[in-house]
């Protein structure tokens, strides 16, 4: 029998709640697929600094060396809100823990089904079909890592603090690997975002992406577009892209934008993978909901679980090459929550959803 093993990181406030019904659904799921569990929890973001002291213990990273990817929750909330920037939970665990097992290429689907299409903020004539695009954001590079990174105190007094931009362009190269076998798999197009008109970093992106498509994906349509404009566009058209591909900081706010133009963000998963293979050969990576950590609705049982599920079908088919079960599985979230009268309701998370009725959904449509 088949065995997944995997870290689980579930977090703080929500996190552990939306947590439990992911596993709830790949128990049934390793049930009735005749495969085995084989997963460990550890302690990460606030809950670890109140356990071990440290955001992200080494005994964590242990465990997630060990194994083959992990499931990821959320961290942070306003119980560790005075601590110092640095120990943050979202800045102490879950950006080193990208950087220590190199996972670059962040994968995000924006999915709006068709039923729920009142969920968004656009108007239904614009998106009359949902939305089905995919960003794909570079994770480990940019203005997030980039060196020196500091705030001084300049000899007249004023306060200074510097970030930094950086890219080599074999990390754009890289993240451009995982674009286009992404655009190949869907409609073959793909939009690169920058701001070359003014950002260096950007000149480079765009000169490499031009050249690396020209050479390893004549086969795809290739645009590129200003971050502002793509900005408004995604306001206005969203469905326009097919698969857009960006650096760190433009990825982080675009994927945002995108989140809130799909209605909830209770609904979208998203796939951080890395440079290195796991023991099955395949890419190792950490898989966890869009969200935070929801601490306006935490222990009231009404977070909607369907993006830490998604996020567990993502694990399956990148990191165990389980694809028609990860298929299946977000045909069963789809069926869940679009059927019924209770849709709405349940794309948001609202008092009236039960966050393990919807799973219970979940489990009997698989
Ligand atoms: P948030 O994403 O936690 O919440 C924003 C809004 O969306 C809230 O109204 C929340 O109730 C709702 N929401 C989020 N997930 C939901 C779900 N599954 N079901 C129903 N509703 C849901 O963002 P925030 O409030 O800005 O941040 C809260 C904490 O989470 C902060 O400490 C922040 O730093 C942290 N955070 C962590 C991550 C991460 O771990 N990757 C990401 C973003 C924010």
């Amino acid at each position: 029998m088949p065995s997944l093993k995997f870290a689980v990181l579930a977090g703080d406030y929500i996190g552990p709640e939306v947590m439990a019904e992911a596993l709830r659904v790949l128990q049934v799921v390793a049930q009735r697929e005749n495969l085995r569990l084989d997963y460990t929890e550890a302690a990460v973001g606030g809950a670890a600094i109140d356990r071990h002291g440290s955001a992200l213990p080494e005994s964590t990273l242990k465990i997630c060396a060990a194994a083959d990817a992990i499931l990821f929750g959320s961290v942070g909330g306003p119980k560790w809100e005075k601590l110092p920037p640095k120990e943050q939970p979202e800045r102490a665990a879950l950006l080193p823990l990208r950087k220590h097992f190199t996972l670059f290429a962040n994968i995000r689907p924006g999915l709006l089904y068709r039923e729920l299409t009142d969920a968004s903020p656009l108007k239904t004539a614009r998106i009359p079909d949902g939305i089905d695009i995919v960003c794909i954001r570079e994770l480990t590079g940019g203005l997030y890592f980039g060196k020196p990174k500091e705030t001084t105190t300049l000899p007249d007094g004023d306060v200074q603090a510097v970030d930094t931009m950086v890219y080599r362009k074999s990390e754009i190269e890289r993240i451009l690997v995982t674009a286009i076998a992404t655009a190949r798999a869907r409609k073959k197009k793909l939009c690169s975002i920058d701001k070359a008109n003014v950002l260096e970093t950007s000149v480079l992106w765009r000169k490499t992406v031009t050249d690396y498509c020209a050479q390893h994906a004549p086969d795809l349509v290739l645009s590129h577009m200003y971050v502002d404009n793509a900005a408004m566009q995604l306001a206005r058209d969203p469905n326009q892209f097919d698969v857009f591909v960006t650096e760190n900081m433009f990825g982080d706010i675009l994927s945002d934008e995108m989140a809130v133009i799909c209605g909830s963000l209770g609904m979208l998963s998203s796939a951080s993978l890395g440079a290195g293979k796991n023991s099955r050969g395949l890419p190792f990576g950490l898989y966890e909901p869009a969200g935070g950590t929801a601490p306006d609705i935490a222990g009231k049982g009404i977070a909607n679980p369907c993006a830490q599920i998604l996020s567990a079908a993502l694990m399956l088919r990148y990191s165990f090459g389980l694809e028609t079960v990860a298929t299946r599985i977000e045909a069963a979230v789809k069926k869940a929550v679009t059927s019924g009268t209770r849709t709405g309701d349940i794309a948001f998370g609202k008092p009236s959803v039960a966050t393990r009725a919807m799973t219970d959904a979940i489990i009997s449509n698989f």
